[in-house]
Formats: C-alpha cells, sequence, structure tokens
C-alpha cells in the first residue's frame, strides 16, 4: 500500500491483538504511522491461541491455514523467514457412518481417482466440474468483494445485480447447488461441510461459499512448524520491528469521541479510547479488532449511532460457536491425518438443531485435528482437537443449553461417534472449551466464531463495513466484519481498514 505521503508523524490505536488488530498494525506501521495496540488479555493473538493442558501445549483455535499469499504479501513477501511452513497432501480424511474413507486432495487428477474409487464415475466428473464453478464464483468475488472495501447493498438495484448473482451461484443455497454436481448423498454433505468454515449452515447459505472449497482444494492448506500459533507471534515480531508498540492485560472501555451536532445531523469524530484503569489515550485514528458487537454495545454506546447500531445488530442470527475437547490420547487403531472429519448419520438434522432448535447436535460431525500428525506421530499418546459444532448463545448471553452439564454431554457424543468406527477415546488429560468461554474471552461476541451468520442470500454484502458512517476516523478490522472470518479473510479485512484509514488520512 503506497499511503506514506501525508501520514508520517500521525498515529493510530489499534484496539485487540487478534489477527485482524496485528495485521492492521503492521499495514499502518509500515505506511509510517505510530501505532499503539490495546489487548485484553495477556497475550496476543485473540482466537488463534494455545492453551496448557497439564503440560502439553495445543493450539485451541484454528488450524487450519489457507490463502497463504494473503501472508506473503502482509509479511512483504518474507513470510518463509518469520514461520516455517509446510504443505498438506491429502488434505483431509474423512470418514463416513457407513465406514466408507474419502481423502482430498489438492492435486485435481489425485482427488478425482479417489472420488471414483470411492462413488464412481458420475462423481468423479461432478467433481472436476465442482472445481471449474468454485474457480469461476471465486475468481468474480475475489478483487471487488473479498479484496476491496463492502460493495454497498444498493448495488443490488443496479441492473446488473441479477446477472452477477447467478454469476457468485448466490441465488441457491450451497447445499442446492451441490445436488447438481454430486449424485452421491456423502460428497454433499462433505462439500456442505465448508459452510461451516464461516459459521453458518450448508441448507440456508448461498453457494457462493464454494469459494471455501476452492481456496481449499486448489491452493492447499498451510501448517506452521511448532503449530499454528507461531503465527500469532509472527505477527507480533514483525509489528514490534516496524516500531508498534503492543500493550496487553489493557482492556478498552471506550471510543473517545468528540460531536458536532447541526439542527439535521450529527456527527461523531474517534479521537481515542479510554481504559479499564480510567486512562484516555488519544491518536488520529482508531481502529476496532474486537467484535463488532462490542464496538456497538459497549464501546460506542455513549453516542446515538452505537446505541442505534446496537439495536439492529443484536436480532441479526450469529454464526456457529463450537465445542471444543482437547485430549491427550491413545491414537485410534485406523489410520488418521493432520486433518479429519467423521460425519453425522443425518447432516440436515444436524443443521436443524444447530440453527433451528438452537441446541448442541445428538449426532454430531466432529473434526479431529491429530496435531501431532503436522510431521511423523510420536509413538503413545497424542494431542487430539475434538470439534463438534454448537449454537451460539442468545441475547443477554442466554443458551439452550446449560453447558456446566452440557460440556460434558458434548464430549459423551463425540465418544460415541469415535467408538462408531472403533475408537474407544480415554483421555488421559484433558480440557474443554464451550460456546460460553469463547463468549467470556470474546466480549459481546455471545460465544459465536464467525460474526454474523451468512445464512441468507445477500447476508455476506450486509456485513458490517470497514467504517461506521457516522463515526469518522473509526475503522474496524476483523472476523465479524467485512469481508468475513477466517485467518486469511480477517488479514484481508486489517488490509481494508487500514486502507481507508489511510486514505482519510492522506486526504
Ligand atoms: C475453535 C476455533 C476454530 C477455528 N478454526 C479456524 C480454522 O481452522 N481456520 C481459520 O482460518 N480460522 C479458524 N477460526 C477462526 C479464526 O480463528 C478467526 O476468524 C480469527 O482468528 C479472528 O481474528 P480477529 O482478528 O477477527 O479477532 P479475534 O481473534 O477475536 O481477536 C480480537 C482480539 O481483541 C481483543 N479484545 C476484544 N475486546 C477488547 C477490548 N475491549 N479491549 C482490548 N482488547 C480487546 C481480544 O482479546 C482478542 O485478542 C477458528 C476459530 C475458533 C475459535
Amino acid at each position: 500500500m503506497g499511503f506514506t505521503r501525508g501520514v508520517k508523524n500521525r498515529s493510530a490505536i489499534v484496539i485487540g491483538a487478534g489477527v485482524g488488530g496485528l495485521s492492521a498494525a503492521i499495514y499502518l506501521a509500515r505506511a509510517g504511522l505510530k501505532v499503539r495496540v490495546y489487548e485484553r488479555a495477556p497475550r496476543v493473538g485473540g482466537k488463534l491461541r494455545e492453551v496448557d493442558v497439564d503440560g502439553k501445549t495445543f493450539d485451541a483455535g484454528p488450524s487450519v491455514l489457507t490463502m497463504k499469499w494473503v501472508f506473503d504479501e502482509l509479511f512483504a513477501g518474507r513470510f518463509g523467514e518469520y514461520v516455517k511452513l509446510g504443505t498438506l497432501e491429502p488434505l483431509c480424511r474423512h470418514f463416513f457412518p457407513d465406514g466408507s474413507v474419502l481423502d482430498l486432495f489438492t492435486d485435481e487428477e489425485r482427488a478425482a481417482d479417489a472420488i471414483e474409487k470411492f462413488s464412481g464415475a458420475a462423481s468423479a466428473r461432478g467433481y472436476r466440474e465442482y472445481r471449474k464453478h468454485a474457480k469461476k464464483i471465486f475468481d468474480v468475488v475475489r478483487e471487488p468483494f473479498m479484496e476491496n472495501a463492502i460493495p454497498h447493498i444498493v448495488n443490488f438495484i443496479h441492473p446488473r445485480a441479477l446477472t452477477m448473482l447467478t454469476q457468485i451461484d448466490a441465488m441457491r443455497t450451497l447445499h442446492k447447488a451441490l445436488e447438481e454436481f454430486f449424485p452421491d448423498p456423502r460428497l454433499r454433505q462433505l462439500f456442505g461441510r465448508y459452510a461451516t468454515y464461516n459459521g453458518s449452515s450448508p441448507y440456508q447459505a448461498p453457494a457462493t461459499l464454494s469459494v471455501i472449497v476452492h481456496v481449499e482444494n486448489a491452493f492447499g492448506i498451510f501448517t506452521c512448524e511448532g503449530g499454528i500459533y507461531r503465527l500469532a507471534e509472527a505477527l507480533e515480531r514483525l509489528a514490534r520491528e516496524l516500531g508498534v508498540e503492543i500493550i496487553t492485560g489493557a482492556e478498552v472501555e471506550e471510543i473517545v469521541t468528540e460531536t458536532t451536532r447541526s439542527t439535521f445531523s450529527e456527527e461523531s469524530r474517534a479521537i481515542g479510547i479510554r481504559l479499564r484503569s480510567g486512562a484516555v489515550e488519544k491518536a488520529d485514528a482508531v481502529l476496532a479488532n474486537c467484535d463488532v458487537a462490542d464496538v456497538y454495545e459497549r464501546l460506542l454506546n455513549h453516542t446515538k449511532t452505537g446505541r442505534k447500531l446496537a439495536r439492529k445488530y443484536s436480532d441479526e442470527e450469529r454464526s456457529l460457536s463450537a465445542y471444543v475437547w482437547l485430549a491427550v490420547a491413545e491414537p485410534p487403531p485406523f489410520d488418521i491425518l493432520h486433518h479429519n472429519v467423521f460425519f453425522s448419520t443425518d447432516y440436515k438434522h444436524e443443521f436443524k438443531q444447530l440453527f433451528g432448535d438452537r441446541t448442541a447436535p445428538d449426532d454430531p460431525t466432529v473434526y479431529l485435528n491429530a496435531q501431532d500428525r503436522a510431521g511423523t506421530p510420536p509413538s503413545g499418546p497424542e494431542r487430539m482437537f475434538f470439534l463438534s459444532n454448537a449454537p451460539a448463545l442468545e441475547q443477554g448471553g442466554r443458551s439452550n443449553i446449560d453447558w456446566a452439564h452440557g460440556q460434558e454431554v458434548c464430549r459423551d457424543r463425540i465418544v460415541s461417534v469415535m467408538a462408531r468406527h472403533g475408537w474407544q477415546v480415554k483421555a488421559l488429560k484433558q480440557k474443554q472449551i464451550t460456546p460460553l468461554d469463547l463468549a467470556t474471552q470474546f466480549p459481546a461476541s455471545r460465544g459465536s466464531i464467525y460474526g454474523l451468520s451468512l445464512n441468507a442470500m445477500t447476508a455476506a454484502f450486509k456485513r458490517p463495513q470497514n467504517k461506521i458512517a457516522g463515526v469518522r476516523g473509526l475503522y474496524l478490522a476483523g472476523g465479524s466484519v467485512h469481508p468475513g472470518a477466517g485467518l486469511p479473510m480477517v488479514a484481508m479485512s486489517a488490509r481494508i481498514a487500514s486502507q481507508l484509514a489511510l486514505t482519510d488520512l492522506a486526504g
């Protein structure tokens, strides 16, 4: 980004040192700004975090790293010097309740061969066609939508809107689109699962989400030597090298604003922050990386705009949360990879429970990240990260699940799914993470991992933008705002938000 003119000696404050906050700090500092990051937790990384389980370190958040080019750009071509990356082939092993197993590969020929053996020639043909289809959607949305500030909803009344929505396959659900390509319901289940990368349902979210299938299957999944938390450390290191000051254990309680009123309007300008300690810090620009709901509900609660946005936002459907079981256990009596998925018997019912009944699925699909298997696994017990989807909390932190008891239920259900495949999991050390924990760690998020759900045709376009109309000098970056959640998307969000800030400051 070439915005160094006019911004030297200007300053910015970033609220939150998640991947979005650190990435934004890097972009802003590289452009010449003096940047301070305030993070409420004792360590940086946000959802990208490590936890200790009786002396064993687990990655407790993301495990799938895709779209490496986003980080290549962020690290100015030196990503490899900061993190030792590896690739995976096969990408993931999929286990079905009928005992069948399918591996997917980045290499299209290998994947199509595996699918042909698994489900026949028609499925392999469907897969090849689907890859082409997903690529086309990606090529359409990449530059104008993913890499830039949100196209305003008003665009939908443009005469080309319908053509555009058709091009990006937004007029039908992901599940509907998969019916066109895959005669085998197991493959519809497998590719439909990618909707959950955004915390959404394949039965409601638009087929545009095929872009997620594309980025993982065509460009691959990357591993970080020593665990994915090394990415957070690398971002922190680069930020500090660029002169960014990072203050941890510092919770921001208010975005300080100056308000100008005229007869017809009221406009605020962000001029700094107030910390929990009471201290006020000022800057020329403020960039919030915390959940956007926290900005609306708490940090801007003293403004009319904040209160209005909070009211509007609170009714919107949140994306999924998760139940995570970290266990040190003997490996199964069958082969697993680094990434594994064990599918449920009735996928539609699973999503009806998650989004309709808003409860934990009684027969969940389980993602297993065997954390010691990015390389050669050790002999004996290994670190197993099990995840099943769970609904986010409701307004006011309510839930249909009593999580004190519900976490044991979720764990037992995971144990049952594994037992169906012949693995009696016995944890030697363990820790459970529930939506309630996530809600506590990430204020106002209700434990939802990916902001609003994308369970509607135009939901992606209605996501909060990277700037708030009516509050100048305030920018938003992170998984709850445009263009979306997931590590690379969040870094892209930081790029867009920083670009907006730099343009305003230079203007
Ligand atoms: C269990 C789990 C599995 C996941 N799996 C994947 C995956 O495999 N691949 C993938 O790409 N993504 C995955 N994700 C999603 C990914 O982790 C997130 O999209 C991404 O890390 C979000 O980054 P962020 O910068 O938006 O925000 P966050 O990580 O939420 O960071 C926000 C930061 O702001 C801080 N903060 C909040 N409020 C304040 C305040 N008032 N004052 C100061 N600081 C504040 C928080 O403490 C936090 O550090 C997963 C997430 C979870 C939880």
